[in-house]
């Protein structure tokens, strides 16, 4: 126990030892994620709200915020109830009078605060209240005389703070002012000054002064908006930071020596032998783009985004051959066990007519459901190195799965991963040679939100879909409209084609009020498609048992397809031509994108219906609309991104998102981009941070990225 009252300076001294926190305020604090002084000076106002003017009684209105001096007339509890009690204050200065009121108070000390004829500032909000104005909890602080009218708070742009439990926000601020005022100069600025006078950002210490307690000239909408001058400094750091470490680490894959392929040019001419199609000029441009990497001495960290449909699977086959051929391996790796055996029954498909011709490697396929016999072959051959093209599960990066000559990686829709499991995958090979990384996602992502959790890669974009496509036609209904879809579901089944039913994912809690698919599939059973063959997939049902289910829909031994979202990405079932999607206004707009793209992938146009079920607010359904307008993955993901946020967007929290304090990713594009253009840039020239006036940037860094980054390495 330290005892010695001698008081820490730095940063990290602990928020209990400022005056008035202590141990019991402190657990509040520590509740937000407040321990130390620095956490304080990052815990960055929520609004703020303008006490500038000082108005009198009289001319105080309903609704508004204001702030006044005035006199104490009276005070004391009254009972409204029988068991509710409220403080009472009674105010006047030359032009009125006004009363105040509190309901929750503590009475032992409460009217101790008042003495009758003392003058005193209040703050807050104007509501009329049984006739007659009034503020409800209004902030207020003893004044010397009618015309003291500026304190602390008052006469100023004041912060509010994000609630403190049990703390009152008056007392929070407080707090926050006096962290501010003695620990603000101590931050170390980390950002280099060439890069602060370029953009003509504030130090870090002004900065965080103008945040919290802003001057009464400054831009009150732009402190509101988080894009005062302050803020914008905040935010560029913050991005600033997370792009140097994005630069560092792809500096760092540049020096990782690869194991370079032949270069392959004829891989455009066995498409066409091989699928039986000609490659789309995006298709063709990405493969340029990919055997390029592949064939460089350095290996490849590359993302392909191409929307639903846009045949990234079939480029990624095409790049397996050209790694087949230099001997080295291809492991494949999708999300969910069911899009793996997607992805190896289309291989299959794909490659079928090759196989024979031994230009064309084998594939295999490895998940936990894989057992026995079955499944130590298949470890044998990746490690003997006999089997070249290996498709699977999470299965794939377990321990026993050694390569024997792992060459290329291609991660489907990694963002489920995160960016943890891509790095293990990469380690699956024998110490050597880095294979090469492809990253796939069928998730048009926003560019702020790639260059932030794909910030490292390369990108290639498959913005075109292979000819004879008809665009999903997407009807939004409200709850009542339901008939409407499901007499459609039953007209298209008359005629062969088939259905999807899906239903969000519910939580016990909520089943009241939802429906959710298996108690809908019980129920459409009996009723509305009583004549039709359905059948039920969801996440918990066995492996085996969803695969069964899989399979008797896309052989057309069913005609509906009751599910959850397990089916959202790359299902693929052609004679699919109909998705009905209940509770619509649960999904994001990205995600809804996703589940349409399951249909209209044969001849026969596909329709998509959007059922909103408790469509209370015209928002939700202005929302769905969007879906009707347009087709465009990326279009959809930027309104997606602004109206949910990123993390949200992306669906998980081990998405590899970082989570920003300050930035916000749409908001802020323009400080993501010039930030990221400067880091890399820094990084070009000075891969190591070596030079003396980095020193602060480089302790940043340590504390941003901690171990992930191994600065050490860099030195
Ligand atoms: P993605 O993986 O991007 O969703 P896929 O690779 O699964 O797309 O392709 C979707 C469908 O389009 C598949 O049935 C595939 O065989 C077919 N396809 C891919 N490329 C072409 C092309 N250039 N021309 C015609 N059909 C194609
Ligand atoms: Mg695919």
């Amino acid at each position: 126990m330290h005892s010695s009252s001698k008081p820490r300076d730095d940063l990290q001294t602990p928020i209990q030892y400022i005056k008035g926190v202590g141990p019991k305020r402190a657990r509040r604090f520590a509740e937000r994620g407040v321990l130390t002084v620095a956490d304080a000076l990052f815990l960055l106002p929520r609004g703020y709200e303008d006490r500038r003017k000082v108005s009198t009684i009289s001319t105080l209105a309903d609704g508004e915020w204001a702030s006044f001096t005035a006199r104490v007339v009276d005070f004391g509890v009254r009972h409204i109830s029988r068991s509710r009690r409220m403080f009472e204050l009674l105010l006047d200065d030359e032009t009125g009078k006004i009363r105040c009121r509190w309901f929750n108070f503590n009475p032992a000390t409460f009217s101790k605060r008042f003495k009758r004829g003392e003058h005193v500032r209040v703050a807050g909000h104007v509501k009329a209240y049984r006739g007659s104005l009034g503020l409800v909890h209004p902030d207020i602080e003893k004044a010397s005389s009618s015309s003291d009218t500026a304190g602390e708070d008052f006469g100023a742009i004041v912060p509010v703070y994000p609630e403190v439990e049990g703390v009152y926000s008056k007392v929070v601020r407080q707090i926050m002012r006096r962290v501010v005022k003695r620990f603000a100069d101590k931050v170390d600025d980390c950002l280099p000054d060439e890069i602060r006078d370029k953009h003509g950002l504030p130090g870090v210490q002004r900065a965080l002064e103008m945040v919290h307690f802003p001057g009464p000239d400054d831009d009150l909408e732009a402190l509101e908006r988080g894009q005062s001058d302050g803020h914008r400094r905040l935010v560029f750091e913050e991005f600033f930071l997370l792009q140097l470490g994005l630069a560092i680490r792809r500096a760092r894959f540049k020096n990782d020596r690869g194991r370079p392929i032949e270069p392959a040019d004829d891989l455009e001419d066995l498409a066409r032998d091989l699928f039986g199609f000609e490659l789309t000029g995006g298709q063709k441009r990405v493969l340029a783009e990919i055997i390029a990497d592949m064939s460089a001495e350095r290996p490849m960290n590359r993302l392909l985004q191409g929307d639903v449909g846009s045949g990234k699977t079939a480029v990624a086959i095409l790049a397996a051959i050209a790694a087949a051929r230099s001997g080295a391996q291809t492991a494949l790796m999708a999300p969910t066990e069911i899009l793996a055996e997607q992805h190896y029954r289309q291989v299959v498909k794909l490659l079928a007519p090759g196989v024979a011709s031994k230009s064309v490697p084998r594939p295999a396929f490895l998940a936990s459901s894989v057992k026995g016999a079955e499944r130590r072959s298949v470890i044998d051959g990746v490690a003997s190195g006999e089997m070249k093209l290996l498709v699977g599960t999470h299965a794939l990066i377990e321990e026993q799965v050694e390569f024997d000559s792992l060459g290329l990686c291609i991660i489907d829709e990694q963002h489920r991963f995160g960016v943890l499991q891509r790095a293990r995958l990469k380690d699956k090979g024998p110490a050597g040679p880095v294979p090469d990384v492809l990253v796939m996602t069928a998730t048009p992502i926003p560019r702020t939100l790639s260059m932030t959790v794909y910030g490292d890669l390369d990108v290639s974009i498959l913005d075109e879909m292979p000819p004879g496509r008809t665009p999903v036609r997407t009807v939004v209904l409200g709850g009542k409209e339901v008939r409407r879809a499901y007499e459609h579901v039953r007209r298209e089944a008359g005629r062969g084609g088939r259905a999807y039913l899906v239903y969000p994912l519910v939580e016990e809690s909520e089943k009241i009020e939802l429906l959710d698919a298996s108690r809908m599939f019980e129920k459409l059973r009996e009723g509305a498609f009583a004549s039709l063959r359905l059948g039920l997939l969801h996440g918990r049902m066995a492996a085996a048992e969803k695969e069964k289910v899989m399979t008797e829909f896309e052989a057309g031994r069913l005609d509906v397809l009751v599910s959850t979202t397990v089916i959202e990405v790359g299902v693929d079932v052609p004679a699919a031509t109909v998705m009905v999607v209940e509770h619509a206004e649960r999904f994001g707009l990205s995600q809804l994108h996703q589940l349409r793209g399951r249909v209209g992938r044969g001849e026969r146009p596909g329709t998509c219906f959007l059922v909103a079920h408790s469509m209370s607010s015209q928002d939700a359904r202005a929302r769905l609309r969007v879906m009707e307008r347009t087709n465009d993955g990326f279009h959809i993901a930027e309104e997606d991104l602004a109206i949910r946020g990123p993390g949200e967007f992306l669906g998980t929290r081990q998405s590899g998102l970082p989570a920003f304090a300050f930035g916000n990713l749409t908001r802020d594009s323009d400080i993501l981009l010039a930030a990221r253009e400067d880091a890399f840039g820094l990084i070009g020239d000075d891969p190591r941070l070596s030079k003396p006036e980095y020193r602060s940037l480089r302790r940043a860094l340590e504390v941003r990225w901690g171990h992930k980054l191994a600065l050490a390495e860099v030195g």
